[in-house]
């Protein structure tokens, strides 16, 4: 059987920083753990634009569309602020997700228990907490019609309309059942059925598949608002959040938030299963391309790391896999390493973005 492949798209800034230090990785299992990728090197971005002059070459969305995953650094930068609207460098990140169809945006929020003094809630509501926001990308008030500034008598009026269909619905929540039978077996539907029609179907569809499809996984509905409140409150009641893409988008950035810095911050975005039963799948730190720090050794390369942990047991079903490298992460943080932004006022020097991925695999061969 040929070795799963992996499409690298390392992107502007900061993004082949860090992405060198998860190819470090990739190698560190294709040696130790027989665990080999085909992987192949692309551009997308400013860089590619400053190349093609276009953020995406129609070549390597092709590519993307052929491979097993994706694996995405970061794009833009302010050298690229001022090109037209259709070829800024988020152009190409955004056709990547449109051609995947990648309905399905997966956003852990993990809390490593050396970083809980980071949050800005108390260590013992944050120590532990592991959860996953599902948020539907590619639907939703963001992409509904009507939409448009229109005038009406005397003044103007701005619309945007929140528009689900069934088998939209229907398909994210199967995400979310799917992977909670992954994790905690638990999930939480959020949506504003007390106000709005499209969450009252939200929360027929979600109800019905789960009594069809995955009795087994337990569920409850919230409302996104009272959601919020208990994000805040206790985090660790949830396991897997399934939501529309407004509400998603805010209480993604929120619980994200808890965890502390941007640096640690992984994401998938999955799509239909491919002829080999495998989700389409893009993955990539939360984080972009930290131009006021790029070329300099200080980002800290652990969410795409983490992203690529979470092609390991989303794409290639390899969750024990996955699990050791969060834990050689886990380790690597214990052992007191930080990068310059996991630095507080405690007078700790910082290892640069390179000792830190080497930290990470000297842990991975400690695991062995
Ligand atoms: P940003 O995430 O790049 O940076 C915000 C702050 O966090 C900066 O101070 C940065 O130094 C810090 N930071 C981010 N990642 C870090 C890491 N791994 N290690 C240490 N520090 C880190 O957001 P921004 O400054 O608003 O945007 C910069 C550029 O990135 C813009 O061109 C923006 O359009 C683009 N962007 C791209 C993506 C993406 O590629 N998915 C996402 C967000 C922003």
């Amino acid at each position: 059987m040929s070795n799963p492949s992996l499409l690298i798209l390392p992107g502007d800034g900061i993004g082949p920083e860090v992405m060198a230090e998860v190819r470090k990785v990739i190698d560190w299992y294709g040696d130790k753990r027989g665990l080999a990728f085909d992987v192949s090197e692309d551009l997308v971005g400013g860089c590619a634009y400053d190349k093609h002059g276009t953020p995406l070459h129609d070549d390597t969305m092709a590519k993307a569309l052929e491979v097993d995953a994706v694996l995405l650094g970061a794009v833009g930068g302010p050298k690229y602020d001022n090109l037209d609207f259709s070829v800024k460098p988020e152009r190409g990140l955004l056709r990547l997700r449109k051609e995947m169809d990648l309905f399905s945006n997966l956003r852990p929020a993990q809390c490593f228990d050396a970083l809980a003094d980071f949050s800005s809630l108390k260590k013992e509501v944050v120590a532990g907490l592991d959860i996953m926001i599902i948020r539907e990308l590619t639907s939703g008030i963001y992409f509904g019609e009507p939409r448009g500034i229109f005038e009406e008598g005397n003044e103007r009026v701005g619309i945007n309309t929140q528009r689900y269909t069934e088998s939209e619905i229907d398909r994210v929540a199967r995400s979310a059942f799917e992977l909670a039978r992954k994790r905690g077996n638990k999930v939480c539907s959020m949506e504003k059925a007390n106000v709005m029609e499209s969450g009252i179907l939200w929360r027929e569809v979600v109800q019905k598949v789960h009594d069809e499809d995955y009795p087994d996984v337990e569920l409850s509905h919230m409302y996104a608002d009272a959601g919020a409140m208990q994000l805040c409150r206790w985090p660790k009641q949830f396991d897997v959040i399934v939501t529309d893409n407004l509400f998603g988008d805010l209480l993604s950035d929120a619980a994200a938030m808890l965890t502390g810095s941007l640096g640690m911050l992984p994401s998938a975005s999955l799509g239909a299963p491919m002829e080999n039963g495998r989700p389409r799948a893009l993955y990539e730190p939360v984080h972009g391309s930290a131009p006021d720090i790029a070329g300099q050794g200080k980002a800290n390369p652990i969410a795409c790391i983490l992203s690529f942990a979470m092609a390991l047991r989303y794409s290639f079903d390899q969750g024990d896999e996955a699990t050791r490298l969060e834990q050689a992460i886990e380790k690597v943080l214990a052992d007191g390493l930080r990068t310059a932004d996991l630095l507080g006022e405690d007078g700790v020097d910082p290892v640069s973005t390179a000792q830190m991925g080497d930290a990470v695999i000297a842990a991975l061969d400690a695991s062995l």
